[in-house]
């Protein structure tokens, strides 16, 4: 069945998509289906749900992420008239450096046709510079959605339900739908479903600081890289420090991370010897959790999971994967149904 006929038959009843979570995969996910719509004549209605003010600074605005996105993966949007402006591109990273047992390993940018681009999730820092303007990638591509005609609500869903009807509830509203995208990610809960049994995604216990140096200083011990450090000995998995601007992102993973862990990982001698002595300047900070697995199920009648609440790839690209499986099902509803 095509597209056009498949909405022509539900128009009478309901052709909305009801979008939980306006984070990189409900946002995108918007703005592919809408773009979609519009090529096949179709009249959409989209609500996205988010209760997040992606222009406050700090943890209450903030996806907390460390903010790498490849070029490559923006392209996607780039497809549908999509680009990220220069305001919100905090850095372009040039090389990854990893410190190992064996020492330093220098590793230009892998992909000679690729850069990676760093963003700030939310509007900056807590305790960070006046910017002038919102920075945030989040707030950006919600504000696309919303622009391109998605309806946005600044309420948490409370419910979900699939059957026998399909419809979202706040704590304000209820409102019915054709389909439920779930893009809620990994860090939150207390959502309850009704007709569906929905198993998030095991998740690990990160930890992040923002460390305020200047730009100029970043630069200078950064240089433009990623640095990637291994520990021996250690719980921890891997950490790494990032330049966003006149930041660095310092992100571990590993253990349970008790309290003191950050500390003891700035005072590694391969830290130590990229980070100007005393270093302690911060300027923000959160124990985030990231996705290591699979949600159950990805998809059902009425229902699909996106980005992080779906399934993701481990430790590395989560916003780029959100886009790719926003496009996806942005392309398989619009062409072939919800149901
Ligand atoms: C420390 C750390 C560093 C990372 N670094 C990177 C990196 O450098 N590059 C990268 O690509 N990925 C990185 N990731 C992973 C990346 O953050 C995620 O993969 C990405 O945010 C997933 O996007 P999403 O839209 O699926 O979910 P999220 O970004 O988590 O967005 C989910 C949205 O849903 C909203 N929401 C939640 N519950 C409800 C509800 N009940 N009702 C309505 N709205 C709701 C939330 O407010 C949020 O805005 C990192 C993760 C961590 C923890």
């Amino acid at each position: 069945m095509n597209a056009s006929v498949y909405f022509t038959r539900q128009q009478a009843r309901d052709p909305h998509l009801l979008v939980v979570g306006g984070g990189p995969a409900g946002s995108s996910f918007a703005l592919f289906a809408l773009d979609y719509a519009q090529r096949a004549g179709i009249d959409l209605q989209v609500t996205i749900f988010e209760p997040r003010d992606f222009t406050r600074p700090g943890p209450w605005g903030c996806n907390m992420g460390a903010g790498l996105i490849p070029v490559r993966m923006l392209q996607h949007l780039a497809e549908i008239d999509v680009t990220v402006p220069p305001h919100v591109i905090r850095n372009h990273i040039s090389s990854y450096t990893l410190h190992t047992a064996a020492g330093q390993i220098h590793l230009p940018q892998p992909d000679p046709v690729g850069d990676v681009i760093g963003v700030y999730r939310g509007n900056g820092p807590r305790n960070g510079p006046d910017w002038g303007t919102c920075i945030s990638f989040d707030h950006f591509l919600l504000q696309a959605a919303q622009e391109r005609g998605a309806q946005v609500i600044h309420e948490r869903v409370t419910h979900i339900s699939l059957s026998p009807h399909t419809f979202v509830a706040t704590r304000e509203g209820r409102y019915t739908g054709s389909l439920v995208v779930l893009a809620t990610g990994v860090n939150s809960g207390g959502l309850e479903t009704e007709g569906l049994d929905y198993q998030p995604p095991r998740r690990s216990k990160m930890a992040q600081v923002e460390l305020f140096l200047g730009e100029e200083l970043v630069e200078e011990r950064l240089q433009g890289s990623v640095h990637i450090v291994l520990p021996q000995n250690n719980q921890l998995k891997f950490g790494t420090l990032v330049p966003k601007g006149p930041c660095i992102n310092v992100s571990l993973l590993g253990g349970d991370l008790p309290s003191g862990s950050v500390e003891r990982f700035l005072q590694l001698p391969e830290v130590r010897s990229v980070l100007p002595e005393g270093v302690q300047n911060r300027a923000c900070g959160c124990r985030p959790y990231i996705s290591v697995g699979a949600a159950r199920p990805l998809y059902a009648d009425r229902f699909v999971a996106i980005g992080d609440a779906g399934i993701t790839r481990l430790y590395k690209n989560g916003i780029g994967t959100g886009l790719r499986t926003a496009r996806r099902a942005a392309f398989t509803a619009i062409n072939y149904g919800t149901t």
